[in-house]
């Protein structure tokens, strides 16, 4: 049987152990709520990205039509002025301007023709994107407020945890305590049951004398600590 002093300090872990647990918990409910807005934040950001891309697509569309427009002028412009020269060598030379700005209109329309497939392809994207957050929003929305109301219940629960830990730290005495605290700082668990010899806690063999201070008649009072790890050890049997 563990002595009176280890019991208490045993019944002091268990509730120091369940409150750490809290605090983890608690810890990352702040973590979670943000991967949450990060996800909602990246599915409006693709939206925008798409809306972004169609409507440079269409300025750039724009574009081409202008220079479109302004070829096909020009091009109406030498047939004019091909209606009215005499001289076959004027005739010809308007003939193959009348030929580069022909090329250069069929570029602009093959650009053209592209930038519209590409515009389909954006706006399809962006009915994607846009599908993709309505579908998940009021997902994302129900886990952010699961997690809030968890930040207020993880709340309370510490609260009464604390309490209890103080509760249970009330009637070990203050060297006791005082090692208890000094070991749990170092890691948990800080009181551990020798056993085969070995420390529970780095499962290193203890020294004899440490093995007959923990087992000792006045382990109540003199606890023992590990020679490897310095952890609270105690005879569990
Ligand atoms: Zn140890």
């Amino acid at each position: 049987m563990p002595s009176p002093t280890i019991e208490r300090l045993l019944i002091l872990q268990d509730r120091d152990t369940r409150r750490i647990g809290i605090e983890a918990q608690l810890k990352a409910v702040p973590r979670e709520i943000a991967a949450v807005e990060q996800r909602i934040g990246a599915e409006r950001a693709a939206i925008d990205a798409a809306k972004g891309e169609v409507r440079d697509l269409e300025s750039k569309k724009k574009i081409l039509e202008t220079e479109i427009g302004s070829a096909e002028t020009l091009r109406a412009k030498y047939r004019t002025q091909q209606l009215s020269v005499k001289k076959n060598d004027e005739y010809q030379a308007l003939g193959h301007e009348i030929e580069n700005v022909q090329k250069q209109i069929d570029d602009l329309e093959g650009r053209e023709l592209e930038g519209m497939y590409a515009i389909d392809e954006a706006r399809k994207r962006f009915v994607e994107a846009e599908g993709t957050l309505k579908r998940n929003i009021t997902g994302h929305e129900a886990r952010i407020r699961t997690m809030k109301d968890r930040d207020v219940s993880l709340s309370a629960e510490l609260k009464e945890a604390l309490a209890a830990v103080a509760e249970a730290r009330t009637p070990v005495a203050a060297p006791a305590l005082e090692a208890y605290d000094r070991a749990a700082a170092r890691r948990m668990p800080a009181v551990v049951a020798i056993r085969g010899g070995k420390c529970g806690g780095c499962h290193l063999k203890v020294s004899s004398e440490v093995e007959s201070a923990a087992r000792g008649k006045n382990a109540d009072t003199e606890f023992a600590l590990c020679d490897q790890c310095g952890q609270m050890v105690y005879w569990e049997s």
